[in-house]
């Protein structure tokens, strides 16, 4: 049977347009489930949307919307990522859709059964921005330094509570075990350090007299779940729980992309709900980091925030998909600026990749060369550890040292100087070269690299230019 691979990006919260943060993350991912299909796995690659709680709920009231419509706009919003990165994304729900709603309830009723959901008196600090519980130490003159505009709100009431205290050992047994649990390896140290603090129980119900916007809890018609706790189960709804169990234990464990703002949600939180649902661990939690705006923090006030939308008109999908994978240092912070992305436009991929092949396929076709495919093995084992440890950008920076070694070869060997023998000999070595690469890069930029793939075998004709030059 073919082996399966199961990939997704976090569920991102639908209160706004799909910003450069969260195209790096599925970028990331879509690269890693084409490098899987191209070592010959099955793979589910899935994403959804998060659709509940505060934020939405006051948000569509504030536009005269419900908050169906409301998360009806945004959801397309961010389905039609699909086609504006080219992402291979098989599995899509939304923590609207009936099929979440059923999984979410059912998820609960075991949880609850296990004894890990009890109701108590609450007094909590929340922050609506992050959607989360704030204890003082997190807090700076009582704000959220995440969201320093917005009030601080303290609640009263009663709520479900969900034991989280109880999986301090195993959580910790499970990172001991599993050494590449989180990578990099550095968040993986600053989970452990988290949970070995002491995990505290935390609320996971809301009054639906305050706010109706979520899953109903079973059993009590006065409380939805708080959005947290619903839309972490989308990562098992998408692949078919519980309903489609067939389905779900064929792909189930998964790797999971997340940003550093998430490694408490995904690395433990979610973690001990499997556990207690008595569901096995993911398999991996991959955390990226953040992007900044030519060295700032993206901000609206600023005027500097990075739109993915904006960045394809103008760039194209290739080379924006090149940014993020080659620039962007995959498990930490990077930078995004327009005079870098128009730096590595013209110099790795309109000069050194596009006019190679340019060259290249117009000599080979006046020499009428005809290009058998060899069978060769696509990645090294180096290579494929880099994969696995989604290392993108080394891979890529290895891939662009032979691109220029090439380059420097041509230009030493001027084949347009030799008799026609030596040059069709050097072309045919070049071509066989430069179809590697095409199929190197298929799972980073997937069309131009189908493009290099097609141009570099059979009976070869002149590509029409990869990367016009930008202006
Ligand atoms: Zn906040």
């Amino acid at each position: 049977m073919q082996k399966k691979f199961y990939i997704t990006t976090t569920a991102p919260y639908v209160n706004a347009d799909p910003h450069i943060g969260f195209a790096l993350e599925i970028v990331q991912a879509d690269a890693l489930a084409r490098y899987k299909r191209l070592m010959g796995y099955d793979v589910a690659f899935g994403f959804g949307t998060d659709e509940h709680g505060v934020k939405i709920y006051r948000k569509a009231l504030e536009n005269k919307k419900s908050p169906q419509e409301y998360c009806d706009f945004f959801a397309k919003r961010f389905d039609d990522l699909k086609a504006l990165l080219n992402l291979s994304t098989t599995h899509f729900i939304r923590t609207t859709d009936e099929r979440h709603i059923k999984a979410a309830q059912e998820f609960w009723t075991r949880c609850f059964k296990n004894g890990d959901i009890y109701k108590k008196n609450y007094h909590v600090k929340y922050c609506v921005g992050c959607e989360l519980e704030k204890t003082d130490s997190e807090l700076v003159a009582n704000r959220c330094p995440v969201h320093p505009n917005m009030e601080i709100e303290n609640y009263e009431e009663e709520n479900y509570f969900f034991k989280f205290s109880n999986y301090e050992k195993k959580l910790l047994a499970m990172y001991e075990d599993n050494p590449q649990f989180v990578i990099p390896a550095h968040r993986l140290l600053e989970i452990k350090t988290f949970v070995k603090k002491g995990l505290q129980d935390f609320s996971i119900s809301r009054l639906k007299t305050k706010m109706p916007w979520g899953v109903d809890v079973p059993g009590d018609d006065k409380h939805v779940m708080y959005v947290w706790f619903d839309a972490l189960v989308f990562y098992i709804s998408t692949i078919g729980w519980p309903g489609d169990q067939k389905e779900f234990e064929a792909w189930w464990p998964v790797v999971q992309v997340a940003g550093k703002d998430n490694l408490r949600q995904q690395s433990a939180i979610w973690q001990a709900m499997l556990m207690s649902a008595g569901l096995s661990p993911s398999k991996q939690i991959v955390i990226h980091g953040f992007i900044t705006s030519a060295g700032q923090k993206m901000s609206k006030s600023l005027g500097n925030v990075v739109d993915p939308f904006n960045l394809i008109k103008q760039y194209g999908i290739d080379p924006v998909r090149y940014y993020l994978l080659k620039e962007i240092p995959p498990t930490e912070d990077g930078d995004y600026s327009d005079s870098r992305m128009k730096e590595i436009y013209n110099s790795d991929l309109a000069n050194e990749l596009g006019n190679l092949v340019s060259r290249i396929t117009t000599l080979a076709e006046k020499d009428g060369i005809t290009c058998a495919v060899e069978n060769k093995t696509v990645y090294n084992k180096q290579q494929q550890e880099l994969f696995d440890a989604f290392q993108f950008n080394i891979i890529l920076e290895q891939i662009w040292e032979n691109i220029k070694i090439i380059n420097r070869e041509t230009n030493s060997f001027a084949p347009w100087n030799k008799s026609s023998t030596e040059r069709k000999e050097f072309l045919t070595g070049v071509l066989q070269k430069l179809h590697l690469i095409g199929q190197q890069l298929l799972p980073f930029m997937p069309t131009t690299a189908e493009k290099i793939v097609q141009a570099t075998q059979g009976t070869i004709s002149k590509i029409t230019p990869l990367f016009p030059r930008l202006k």
